[in-house]
């Protein structure tokens, strides 16, 4: 018998997530899942992402909803956007043969119409991040008088990203005689309180050790110095040519930085971070999930509740300001049962974290050294030989061809050949590694020999270097806004003049990118810059100006967050609170580059 069915799961369920591919419960499921079912118990779970704990809610909550109904009867709170869709797409395919039930997510930044007309026509289950969701609730647009249970997802996360007054004011929104169910991957003492405060001796589980991460990861770290930090992560990137990772980075400016520096030197990499919009976010997490991005370069508020299977390497470029983030992080590999491994770039200093982590997660980490020239070579050379080997042959299309390509190489003979396909990548990588220095730091103590500073073919550090030092008597500047918000360079030289108000000859060379721009701006106007957009919003966004030398990270201490106090950024705050700064609010039908300001829109 299906075990799905021995827990207590009804068939049209079972044959639901059987196509999923679900054969047997996860271990939070065969713990959760007969607790749960008997709608007695408020719960606790301490289990990481990845362990299957959808489910392990989703499907007991789909066993005691009463789908003739049309009223809400199960609100989950989840912190991110990501995770809201997750989840309610999640419970529509576990839910595909049950008839006429409705679940509808609830999240900032998408149009609340819309969501509210699903609301209005009937639901049992909304998923929702805790600022829409309190934003419908003060609308009055949402009936919770028959709410029978309320899941907390990620609650450590969502209580991290300040929703904590949120989820008090939703609760109390709730049937007292709700039952509460509380999944967390640590347990801090303001987690612990929401259960002690909403919960009524709830069940407690936990899935591995507390605060333990995936058995399933393997945790290492690179020594290095600082001034190293780039080249080694490149040749362990490059050390693993099938590498489907995500980079973690502690600002939005680092994560910035280094995608912009890997695209220059031929990497597939994107960055993901606070400042970008809804629609920016989910093309890069499209790209992403299609593997047509290799390398997803992220903060930790971006990355959280991404759910995307195969990621092969969690690499923290930077560690975490918090020691429980890494937890968060690394749990973005080995996830669904697979393998993973997380790799963390330190110099010596960092020694004293990499050990507090090893206790707060119960493993050891193994200490890498990382790979000479030679060593890289020889597994690009490999991954050469195995993508000949797998390569699929269009027969139709290749064989009209095949008699000039033979007759072209019949000279040669057939190992000639072989060596020529595979010469024809690896020499990029020989060229790139020879005379490449040992990078790890004993051997960077006795004598630096400091030439691993070329492109596979360019110098990639210096191309880097040099393309963010702006002309003389020019200032380089970021801009949050870039070809995906459908800017033209002329466009964007119309914005910053317009709003800056300053000259078109002022403005130097302007370098668009994907989801920022950079551009140059005479000293004398650089101030201009800042104070023209103090206040300016394009669709919605808060347009952020920042130097862009590697030097000026102030927003760490949150310079472009009036208000202060986010490392990260607006954007969820302004999710939570619906509304922009004072200032201009643009969008593309507004825009109007001509001199005259047009000051439609603006939210005040
Ligand atoms: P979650 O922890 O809920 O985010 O689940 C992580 C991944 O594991 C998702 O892709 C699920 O579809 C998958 N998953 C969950 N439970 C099972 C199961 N019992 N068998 C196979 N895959 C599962």
């Amino acid at each position: 018998m299906n075990p799905f069915l021995e827990l207590g799961i009804r068939h049209e369920i079972v044959n639901a997530i059987t196509e999923l591919g679900f054969e047997k419960p996860s271990p939070i499921q065969e713990k959760a899942i007969p607790v749960l079912l008997t709608g007695n118990d408020d719960f606790v779970g301490l289990a990481q992402t990845g362990t299957g704990k959808t489910a392990a809610f989703g499907l007991p909550l789909l066993e005691q909803i009463d789908f003739s109904q049309k009223h809400p009867q199960a609100l989950i709170l989840c912190p991110t956007r990501e995770l809201c869709l997750q989840i309610s797409k999640d419970l529509e395919k576990y839910a595909k043969y049950l008839d006429d039930a409705r679940v509808v997510a609830v999240y900032g930044g998408a149009n609340i119409s819309d969501q509210l007309r699903q609301i209005r026509r009937g639901v049992q289950i909304v998923v929702a991040t805790p600022g829409r969701m309190l934003d419908i609730i003060n609308r009055n647009a949402i009936d919770f008088s028959s709410i029978s249970y309320v899941v907390l997802d990620e609650a450590d996360e969502m209580l991290n990203m300040g929703f904590q007054e949120d989820i008090n004011n939703i609760l109390s929104e709730t049937p007292e005689n709700k039952k509460t169910w509380l999944f967390s991957a640590t347990m801090p003492k303001e987690v612990r309180r929401i259960a002690q405060k909403y919960m009524v001796d709830p069940v407690e589980l936990t899935v591995g050790t507390k605060n333990t991460g995936n058995a399933n990861i393997e945790h290492q770290y690179y020594l290095i110095k600082a001034r190293d930090k780039y080249a080694a992560f490149k040749r362990i990137v490059d050390y693993y040519p099938e590498i489907f990772g995500i980079v973690f980075c502690r600002t939005k400016i680092e994560t910035q930085e280094i995608a912009e520096a890997l695209i220059k030197d031929g990497y597939n990499a994107d960055s993901l971070h606070g400042d970008l919009s809804q629609q920016q976010r989910d093309k890069v997490m499209k790209r992403y999930r299609e593997r047509n991005l290799q390398l997803l370069i992220a903060t930790d508020v971006a990355a959280r509740g991404i759910d995307v299977n195969d990621v092969t390497h969690v690499i923290n470029f930077s560690l975490p300001d918090e020691v429980e983030n890494y937890t968060h992080r690394s749990g973005r590999t080995a996830r669904a049962g697979k393998t993973g491994i997380s790799i963390s770039l330190i110099n010596v200093k960092e020694l004293g974290k990499i050990r507090r982590i090893e206790k707060i997660i119960g493993k050891t980490f193994e200490k890498k050294q990382v790979p000479q020239g030679g060593e890289v070579c020889e597994k690009q050379l490999f991954a050469i030989v195995d993508k000949i080997n797998h390569v699929s042959v269009n027969d139709d299309q290749i064989s009209p061809y095949m008699p000039a390509i033979v007759e072209s190489l019949q000279d040669l003979s057939k190992e000639d050949i072989i060596k020529r396909f595979a010469s024809l990548e690896f020499n990029r990588f020989l060229d790139y590694y020879q005379n490449a220095p040992d990078l790890n730091i004993d051997a960077r103590e006795s004598g630096r020999g400091d030439r691993e500073r070329g492109d596979r073919g360019r110098d990639r550090d210096r191309d880097r270097d040099r393309s963010r030092s702006a002309s003389t008597g020019y200032t380089r500047l970021f801009i949050n806004l870039g070809a995906v918000d459908e800017f033209s360079r002329g466009d964007m030289l119309g914005f910053i003049c317009n709003n800056a108000n300053i000259p078109g000859k002022s403005v130097g060379k302007i370098d668009m990118k994907g989801v920022f721009t950079f551009f140059e701006v005479q000293d004398h106007d650089v101030e201009n810059v800042f104070q023209g957009f103090k206040a300016v919003d394009f669709n919605g966004r808060q347009v952020r100006i920042e130097r862009s030398s590697g030097e000026d990270r102030s927003d760490r201490g949150g310079r472009s967050s009036r208000g202060g106090g986010d490392r990260y950024g607006k954007s969820h705050s302004r999710d939570r609170r619906g509304g922009s700064d004072r200032g201009r609010s643009y969008n593309k039908d507004f825009r109007d580059f001509s001199g005259k300001r047009r000051e439609s829109k603006s939210r005040y």
